[in-house]
């Protein structure tokens, strides 16, 4: 590691999170594997209250729904999604020691490569590229083998059968789309609407040396919209409109500029940069959500993919970034326009139809050709098979079967070969008071780990040479801590009512004890407590006690029993520290 790197905010928070336990590397004990991390206590509690803020920024206010489906899912979910198709990386192996590398990555580090150009090469112009720039192994200095793809995606087999092949799931996001058809039932019919799900993903990360930033196994927050393509119906626009967004456009980055344009929702939806009004939408919401997790917006910005970055299934996409210590400009969430891509896949695998119908004011005429088994003709010829020919013609596919009989003179039915005279094409017209189609799809994506992460870096401070966790009170894992001045006289009896009291109004509470009062403050706010709760010997007497601001070191004085309803405006932000009592002479 570098000089400069030695003391950076990654080394720092990495090591202020192993000390007081927000996470850690797993299996230590076995010498640890990459891309694994554990959760401690105030690290569990940190990640779920940041996973709860984004359930009130995404979910909650709009009635949107939140699931949860398996991590292991049938091979053909992701054959129909087309991950198993192009969820790979390309990577090299060093002869010598056998480690292997991103291939890209290698690129980017030492070919000085910019990551616009790797991620667009062919695994022919990587070998090129490795050999003209004479690139070794960093660890060994050994030859590269050929580059080759590596599906990222964790393989196993369900049940005892080597056949069934199943995967980890690398986004939450299919397991709403198979399950697509039952939630719009739940939504009575409803559309525009929302499915978050929030869940483990695996991805098997061919070299992740970048602690919470890029894991194996980490948590992802999908949340998939759905809306009609004809009428978005973008309910909220109007209250975004006029918010601005930095935007890095993708034909700013073909000229080789990372020159940003700030603009109004409305400028960007009009000037045609954001394709769909929905995705606009979350975006804002995405730039507040990482503002209420302490990112001013100065170090925010979205980045438009190009072509060949863009994952298979979107037409449009953006990631949001944030400004980084360590990696500089870093994505926190992909905003992805995927159409009606992931439904039209998984009706065409599975036969099930997931069309909506929509009710249109003029009726629409339609001719539907429908394929009917002659069973005079069928019986004879096919025996024993017939009945399975029969219940097989009714889920064929009635354009291609007409095309073949017309162009071929018989049509391949799983290995049957259905002849013209077995079946009878008949025309009939149709009138419909609406028309079906499938639902396009927004889909704002965000990883947990990576907010954690974040969130601790931007809290990160350092005064008068001890560590101060800036953590917005509205997600701190502990809010308040409670402490007697000394562990006598009645002290610690009257601050354990205090503990209970507010415990029992549901605050997230630490008592403590232990040490000079000066220690524990330090302890406190290097874990990041926004609030103090001292009892002191004036406690006794009037019932009052200090309240300490982890940030401005100040204190004020109040009186216990209006702790409840003061705090929980403090922690709403409807009150500053000043509101909450008289200030104390330092
Ligand atoms: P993607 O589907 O690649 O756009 O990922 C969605 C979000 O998941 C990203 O914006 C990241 O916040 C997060 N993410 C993706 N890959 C990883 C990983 N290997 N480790 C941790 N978080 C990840």
């Amino acid at each position: 590691m570098s000089p400069a790197k030695k003391h950076d905010k990654f080394t720092l928070v990495s090591e202020l999170a192993k000390r007081r336990g927000f996470f850690w590397p797993s299996f230590e004990i076995y010498g640890g594997v990459g891309g694994f991390v554990t959760y401690g206590p105030l690290g569990a509690l940190l990640k779920k209250r940041i996973e709860d803020k984004f359930r009130d920024f995404f979910i909650r206010r709009f009635g949107f729904f939140e699931i949860e489906s398996p991590v292991i899912m049938p091979g053909k979910v992701f054959e129909a999604s087309g991950h198993v198709d192009h969820f790979k990386e390309p990577m090299v192996e060093c002869l010598q020691c056998h480690r292997k590398f991103r291939a890209d990555h290698l690129l980017e580090e030492f070919a000085n490569m910019p990551s616009i150009e790797t991620e667009k090469l062919s695994l022919e112009e990587i070998k090129t590229i490795i050999e003209k720039n004479d690139i070794h192994c960093p660890d060994c200095g050994g030859n590269f083998g050929e580059p080759r793809h590596f599906l990222t995606m964790f393989t196993t087999t369900i049940g005892p059968y080597s056949d069934a092949v199943g995967y980890g799931r690398p986004e939450a996001a299919q397991g709403i789309f198979v399950e697509f058809k039952r939630l719009h039932e739940l939504s009575r019919g409803r559309l525009p609407f929302g499915v978050v799900q929030i869940g483990h993903a695996l991805r098997n990360e061919i070299s992740p040396r970048q602690g919470l930033i890029r894991l194996r196994e980490f948590t992802i927050i999908d949340l998939e919209f759905f809306f009609d393509p004809e009428n978005p119906n973008c309910l909220f626009l109007k209250e975004v409109e006029n918010e601005t967004l930095r935007l890095l456009l993708a034909e700013t980055r073909l000229k080789g500029s990372e020159e940003t344009v700030e603009l109004t929702v409305k400028e960007a939806l009009e000037k045609g940069y954001i394709k769909v009004d929905w995705q606009a939408f979350f975006m804002v919401l995405a730039k507040r959500f990482m503002s209420s997790l302490g990112v001013p917006p100065e170090k925010q910005r979205f980045i438009e993919k190009l072509d060949w970055e863009k994952a298979h299934y979107a037409i449009q996409s953006f990631d949001q970034e944030v400004y980084l210590d360590r990696w500089g400009w870093t994505e926190v969430s992909g905003h992805a326009y995927r159409t009606d891509y992931d439904l039209k896949q998984h009706m065409e695998f599975s036969g099930v139809d997931m069309q909506i119908f929509k009710p249109t004011e003029k009726p629409i005429e339609t001719e539907e050709i429908q394929i009917k088994p002659v069973a005079a003709k069928i019986g004879p010829f096919f025996k024993k098979d017939a009945a399975k020919i029969i219940e097989l013609l009714s889920r064929v596919d009635v354009v291609a079967m007409k095309e073949s009989l017309a162009q071929k003179g018989f049509y391949m039915l799983e290995g049957f070969k259905i002849l013209p005279e077995h079946v009878e094409i008949v025309r009939r017209k149709k009138v419909e008071h609406g028309k079906r189609f499938v639902p396009h799809v927004v889909e704002p994506s965000f990883g947990s780990d990576r907010l954690v992460y974040i969130t601790l870096e931007y809290a990160y401070r350092v005064r008068e040479n001890r560590v101060v966790l800036s953590l917005p009170r509205g997600i701190a894992p502990i809010q308040i801590g409670v402490y007697p001045l000394v562990s006598r006289d009645g002290l610690p009896e009257k601050a354990e009512e205090v503990y209970r009291m507010l415990l029992d109004e549901g605050f997230y509470v630490e008592y403590d004890e232990s040490g000079s009062i000066g220690r524990r403050y330090a302890r406190a706010d290097e874990i990041g407590v926004p609030l103090g709760v001292t009892i002191d010997y004036q406690t006794l007497k009037d019932n009052t006690v200090t309240l300490r601001d982890r940030d401005s070191w100040k204190q004020v004085r109040n009186k216990v029993e209006v702790l409840p309803n003061l705090l929980r405006k403090y922690f709403r932000y409807e009150l500053d520290f000043g509101s909450l009592g008289e200030p104390v002479k330092a």
